[in-house]
């Protein structure tokens, strides 16, 4: 019984692994590898499996980390099942219609440039059918609902806590003589207390547990606090005038900050000024939330009742087209906007700020994690003058950031679930090495279990650990 790591073990992006036993080979998600072009390209393109190799695919989450390869999967005639929740196959052709957009619009750019050099033209890593042609294959399932996959695996998703749809997989591989070996796939893990979502569901009496290590080296705010921070923030920006300017995710934090302002409106501890999604995505996704309602936790239900919509509610303007868009930044009314990208790299936030990163009454809201080399950190880092579509900008707003709004456990959170699931054996991934090693010398002293830290490629005997 062997496990196959393809990717996302020592970092962060293109989680892929295979469960391989005499009788099946079963994918366990197939996401995209995201960094710089060209090792991005090459690794995307190289699957390191023959799609006709491949029983079932289990699906963890709709993050495009975890999904945005099976597009891949579809063109090379894959067309066996996917299983996944039924948020997550509600998320899925969103995401993966943006990224196929993203794809095919990469390379039209750069074959502008490869036209008149009269190279070969570049060929997109897939295309909108390809997206199109893997949802078919979706098979839809409940959180705890057992489903029989090739070979005799029984699969269990239970709620991850980490966005909507999210699913740790307790996977049962039958043994002969023998209890079936019980394995955790925790990949990835959220947190408790997060808006809307339920808290992630403690897998016990494991044999081994793959879990992600995020966070294996740090702490983040707690998630109880966030609300309080962004209601302190929103106050003190409108009080002089401004506007809060939110880059943000589509998926997930998007919702989530509405969320958070509907609460803050309910208890009347901000002002009701107009707050704008400008973000078509994120407008499809919201719809989304509002159709999976029943995922939502308790307090969640609470508010629902006492207002009504949380997520699409009445004074949330969406903008659909750019003249919409344009709008709002020639409008000098304090507001609130929300678009994307959470990193400021692109989309309409960029307009946003090129209108308003100058203006001293303004304030420039990050709440989400801000990777090396991206607009966002240059900001947290200080730094101004900025370049915003190729002209230079003083910095003359407020930068805040918020870090309370992770949705990965923290490293207390990790040891916490990796005590309570009492494996026998633990195998860290998706982590930055000096985060995997972090989390692994406080298992390995403190829980007193063994750990490993798997690279790309590598295979594990399963069968043969005890
Ligand atoms: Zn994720």
């Amino acid at each position: 019984m062997n496990w196959h790591f393809l990717g996302g073990t020592s970092e962060v992006t293109g989680s892929k692994h295979i469960l391989e036993t005499q009788q099946a080979r079963i994918l366990f998600d197939c996401g995209l590898f995201q960094g710089r072009r060209k090792q991005a390209d090459e690794i995307n393109h190289t699957l390191d499996f023959t799609v006709e190799s491949i029983d079932a695919m289990v699906l963890s989450h709709a993050h495009i980390d975890h999904c945005g390869n099976i597009p891949t999967l579809a063109k090379r005639g894959y067309r066996n099942p996917v299983h996944a929740t039924s948020a997550t196959a509600d998320l899925l052709p969103v995401m993966l219609r943006d990224s196929a957009h993203i794809h095919e619009s990469d390379a039209a750019y750069l074959n502008q440039k490869t036209n008149r050099k009269g190279l070969p033209p570049i060929i997109p890593l897939y295309t909108l059918e390809d997206a199109e042609a893997s949802f078919p294959l979706l098979r839809v399932h409940q959180y705890n609902e057992p489903i029989e996959l090739p070979g005799g695996i029984r699969l269990t998703h239970v709620d991850a806590g980490h966005i909507l749809g999210a699913a740790l997989a307790l996977i049962e591989v039958p043994r002969e003589g023998r209890a079936p070996l019980r394995i955790g796939y925790a990949v990835d893990l959220g947190r408790h207390n997060l808006p809307l979502l339920e808290d992630p569901v403690q897998m016990t009496d494991l044999d081994v547990l793959i879990c992600e290590s995020t966070y294996g080296g740090r702490e983040h705010g707690d998630a109880l606090d966030a609300e309080a921070a962004l209601g302190d923030a929103i106050n003190r920006t409108i009080a002089r005038g401004g506007k809060v300017l939110l880059p943000t995710f589509a998926l997930e934090r998007a919702q989530e900050i509405i969320y958070h302002i509907s609460s803050l409106r309910a208890k009347n501890v901000i002002p009701d000024v107009p707050v704008f999604m400008d973000s078509p995505m994120a407008q499809a996704l919201s719809t989304i939330f509002e159709k999976n309602h029943t995922y939502f936790d308790a307090e969640y239900k609470a508010l629902h009742k006492q207002v009504g919509s949380v997520i699409t509610p009445p004074w949330l303007t969406f903008t659909a087209t750019v003249d919409e868009s344009k709008s709002i930044t020639s409008s000098k009314e304090p507001s609130i906007v929300l678009a994307a990208s959470g990193m400021a790299e692109h989309g309409r936030i960029l307009h946003h700020l090129k209108h308003g990163i100058e203006d001293e009454k303004n304030l420039v809201l990050f709440v989400g994690y801000q990777a090396a080399n991206t607009l966002g950190r240059r900001l947290i880092n200080g730094e101004s003058p900025v370049r915003i579509f190729g002209d230079m900008f003083d910095v003359g707003a407020e930068i805040g950031v918020i870090n309370a709004f992770s949705a990965h456990a923290g490293r207390s959170e990790l040891r916490d679930y990796i005590q309570k699931a009492r494996p026998k054996q633990v195998f860290l991934v998706h982590g930055e090495q000096e985060q995997r090693e972090a989390l692994a010398k406080l298992v390995q002293d403190e829980l007193r279990i063994p750990v490993a830290l798997p690279n790309n490629g590598d295979v594990v005997d399963f069968d043969a650990l005890d």
